[in-house]
């Protein structure tokens, strides 16, 4: 079961004791950040990976988690793929938020590409290591609240406007 497939309530009572019981529950639990999350699996599964991301994923979504809360946004919905090469095997030219592996520690950051599939994302910032990823999202983020504030817009699409220039409110 992925983190993302939330229990139906038809789901059989005896088999969602049983996962709880095993202390599998926690997705229910977990914020639409970590819930939604992807990453292919990269070092040491594959040989083509240049950076961590099966691994690395639990830890920055703990970071972005970190980051939405500053700003009040931990309960908005943000897809965050991470893939250890550009070969995209957690499909990530599609999701709001992505890290492609470049090197070990670094990685190529695209923003705002939409969750229905309908909108690619677009590069915003190259072989950066994690204290330029929380560089690049703090202006991002500080102006997705204010937008927020107005009208509860996604910080994606804020993310997108913001990249192409435009105002998004
Ligand atoms: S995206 Fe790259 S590193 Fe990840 S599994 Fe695919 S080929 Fe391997």
């Amino acid at each position: 079961m992925t983190p993302s497939r939330a229990f139906p309530d038809t789901f059989p009572a005896a088999i969602k004791a049983l996962v709880e019981a095993h202390g599998l529950g926690g997705f229910q639990k977990a914020s639409p950040l970590r819930r939604d999350a992807l990453a292919c699996v990269a070092l040491p599964t594959c040989a083509l990976a240049m950076a961590e991301a099966e691994r690395y994923l639990p830890d920055c979504v703990s970071l972005l988690e970190a980051c939405l809360a500053a700003h009040g946004l931990e309960r908005d919905t943000l897809h965050l793929r991470i893939t250890g090469c550009p070969n995209g095997c957690a499909r990530p030219y599609l999701a709001e938020m992505v890290l492609v592996g470049k090197a070990p520690g670094r990685y190529n950051l695209f923003l705002g590409g939409d969750v229905k599939g309908q909108r690619l994302n677009r590069l915003y910032r190259e072989n950066i290591d994690e204290a330029g990823l929380l560089e690049a999202l703090e202006p991002l983020l500080a102006a997705a609240r204010r937008a927020y504030l107005v009208a509860p817009i996604k910080i994606a699409h804020t993310c997108s406007c913001l990249q192409a220039s435009t105002t998004p409110w």
